[in-house]
């Protein structure tokens, strides 16, 4: 297990769900996509509406979900939530669907996995509020129709390019989600350590959030790590000193990078000269799925530089090879 993926794990839920911002006023950095949703949710809450269905994307651990229930929490009404692969039928979608009240959220997460026919249904409720669905099998199978009432469907997905255009067409509202800087991720990393009531000067969370590849899920996950070294090796109290001895115990090296990372780069710039090489190659290369290495992987070290995705391949750039002290190829 990388202790940087940004993906979720299940036994973390209790302590994240707990330092999980619950108003728009608590969630750091983001400033364009808080200063749309801010008038976006005074506006639907005064005609008392459901807000236009909203599409969120970026990489994991940006504050998808956190956005989705910050979003219900400032309108006020319930969420109702899922996820693209576990509604394999259509009828497990109806079910959802025919449980919300007035003005809710429903809130997808992978929406980019749901199955075609259960897209299907999702086209109709999107736009006019009606089920539309097959029961039965065979000469006895019949169609129903149901009015919903009104909802605000919240899809998150990681990767836009995968969504079908009749799906992406029906969401009024789009935000993308950043990767963020290090003074919003230390500012993050503070409150999640008052959280902890964990002791923990500035220079500690900036050292933290150096480290944690623009992502608050993997923040507040190295946090957790700094936490345990500083209470066995330091008093229990995070200087910068102490969080960069923890996270090198850890493997997580400066620039945020652990074992992946490095033999991903080490792999670009030795085995394949630096490239241009592609994604199939590395991926055989070192032993991991296109998948993760393209949503996982890759989104950080190209926004930091470290390579370039071009459409000869993959290539390695300067700050690939400073990493590593090598000469920089011409
Ligand atoms: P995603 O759904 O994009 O994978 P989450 O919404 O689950 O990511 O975010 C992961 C964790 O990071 C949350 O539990 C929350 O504690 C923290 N987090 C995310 N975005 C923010 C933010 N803007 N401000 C503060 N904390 C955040």
């Amino acid at each position: 297990d990388r202790l940087i993926e940004p993906d979720k794990k299940g036994n973390e839920d209790v302590i994240d769900r707990a330092i999980r911002p619950k108003l728009l006023s608590d969630y750091r950095g983001q400033p364009h996509v808080k200063e749309q949703m801010e008038i976006f949710i005074e506006a639907a809450r005064s005609r008392e509406e459901a807000l236009d269905h909203l599409l969120i994307f970026g990489p994991p651990g940006l504050g998808k979900t956190t956005l989705a229930n910050i979003v219900a929490n400032e309108l006020d009404v319930n969420i109702k939530t899922t996820s693209g692969p576990v509604l394999e039928k259509a009828g497990d979608l109806a079910a959802m669907l025919t449980n919300l009240e007035e003005n809710d959220v429903l809130f997808i997460d992978e929406i980019h996995r749901l199955s075609p026919h259960v897209e299907e249904i999702l086209y109709p409720a999107m736009e006019d509020y009606q089920l539309d669905i097959m029961i039965g099998e065979g000469p006895a199978a019949r169609s129903i129709k149901l009015d919903l009432p009104p909802f605000t469907l919240v899809g998150a997905t990681t990767r836009a390019g995968s969504l079908t255009s009749p799906l992406r067409d029906r969401f009024g509202i789009v935000q993308r989600l950043e990767f963020y800087s290090v003074e919003d991720l230390s500012n993050i990393v503070m409150r999640s350590a008052d959280f902890l009531s964990l002791e923990m000067d500035e220079e500690g969370a900036i050292e933290v959030a150096r480290r944690a590849r623009g992502t608050p899920r993997i923040a507040n996950r190295l946090l957790r790590r700094v936490r345990d070294y500083a209470e066995v090796k330091a008093d229990g109290v995070v200087t910068a000193a102490v969080a960069g001895s923890a996270l090198d115990m850890v493997d997580v090296d400066k620039s945020g990078f652990d074992y992946m990372d490095r033999k991903y780069l080490l792999c670009l710039i030795e085995k394949f000269m630096g490239g241009p090489v592609g994604l199939d190659n590395i991926a055989a290369a070192i032993g991991e799925e296109r998948e993760t290495i393209e949503d996982v992987i890759e989104p950080y070290l190209i926004q930091q530089g470290f390579i370039q995705r071009t459409p000869r391949g993959r290539i390695a750039q300067e700050f690939a090879y400073k990493h590593f002290g090598f000469p920089i190829k011409e």
